[in-house]
């Protein structure tokens, strides 16, 4: 940032958000505040529930034009009339900050400079910054999305750890799992991964976001005493009364009880999500500007 600063260049980042989708709402919120943070130019885009792909395209387009705007988000999920592949296709691939389109896939599975999907980004700094080794580590990833699982399997694998990649259709998934000393869980199943599924030890990383409003599902994942020890659920347990829901990830409390390592859901992998969209942001805008101001393609 502050070798944009310095060449007088302010980062911006445009968000496309389609309709009132609460929960997307709440994301995108996060993000324009983020970028107040950092000091990114931010804009919002809301077209109405019943737009069409054409004029999310002709949004895009513009967009793409537009030498103020160095990223662009469309924010997941569109309206089902809308052909959303067709939408992020369209974005220009060096203002792809989400890192979806096919050119930044590409780049990421042959090891080129490009931009990485945030969720996925953020699991690895997360390692990083906690000092976990991942080379040479045997790591399974249980998710195959084209959002965080298989992004995620390829930045491990580019990190040279040994991964395994399961889904719905794995035989075994416990016994799989158990293999792990680096075990990522972006399943979207409120606790499902349990003790029996963990090494001793291992590193467990929780993308899972959940959202439970069931009293009964509550006390299967909070109510034993191993989980009330390990999650600060006396808060929680509160604020579920209260609020009426909680936010869960895909790994069960009780899991706490013999992980190595384990992120908290909230407050894990989803902030460094919004974090890594802020440096892709600053990353894209080095990018762009780069082959026209040689003094910031080096830093
Ligand atoms: P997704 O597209 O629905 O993919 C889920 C994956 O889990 C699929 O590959 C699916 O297998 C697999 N799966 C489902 N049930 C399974 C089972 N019983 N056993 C084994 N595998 C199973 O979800 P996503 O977009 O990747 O998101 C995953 C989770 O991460 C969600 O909770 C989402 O909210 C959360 N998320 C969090 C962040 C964040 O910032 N923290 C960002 C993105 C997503 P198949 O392919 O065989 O169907």
């Amino acid at each position: 940032m502050k070798t944009l600063a310095a060449a007088g260049v302010r980062p911006g980042l445009a968000v496309v958000l389609v309709g009132h989708n609460p929960a997307s709402e709440i994301y995108v919120r996060g993000k324009v505040k983020a970028c107040e943070e950092v000091g990114i130019y931010s804009e919002q885009h809301t077209p109405s529930e019943t737009a069409a792909t054409s004029e999310l395209l002709a949004l895009v387009d513009d967009l793409n034009r537009r030498e103020q705007i160095d990223g662009i988000l469309v924010q997941l999920p569109l309206p089902p009339q809308v052909d959303s592949k067709a939408v992020l296709m369209a974005v220009d691939p060096g203002k792809d900050v989400d890192g979806f389109h096919p050119v930044n896939v590409g780049f990421l599975s042959t090891q080129r400079p490009g931009l990485v999907p945030c969720t996925p980004a953020g699991v690895m700094e997360i390692l990083a910054r906690s000092h976990i080794p991942v080379a040479g580590q045997e790591a399974v990833v249980v998710g195959r999305s084209d959002i965080v699982g298989k992004p995620v399997a390829m930045l491990l694998l580019n990190a040279n750890a040994t991964v395994t990649v399961c889904h719905s259709k794995t035989r075994d998934l416990a016994e799989v799992c158990r293999r792990a000393d680096i075990l990522v869980a972006a399943i979207g199943r409120a606790g499902m991964i349990i003790p029996a599924f963990v090494k001793p030890g291992a590193t467990v990383i929780d993308v899972g976001m959940n959202k439970v409003i069931d009293p009964e599902e509550f006390q299967r994942l909070f109510g034993s005493e191993a989980a009330k020890q390990f999650a600060n659920n006396s808060k929680r347990e509160e604020a579920f009364k209260a609020k009426g829901s909680t936010l869960v990830g895909d790994v069960h409390p009780e899991v706490a009880a013999i992980a190595g390592a384990l992120t908290p859901v909230p407050g894990g992998v989803g902030p460094l999500t919004i974090a890594m969209l802020m440096y892709n942001t600053v990353k894209a805008a080095k990018l762009r500007r780069g082959s026209r101001m040689p003094e910031l393609a080096s830093k």
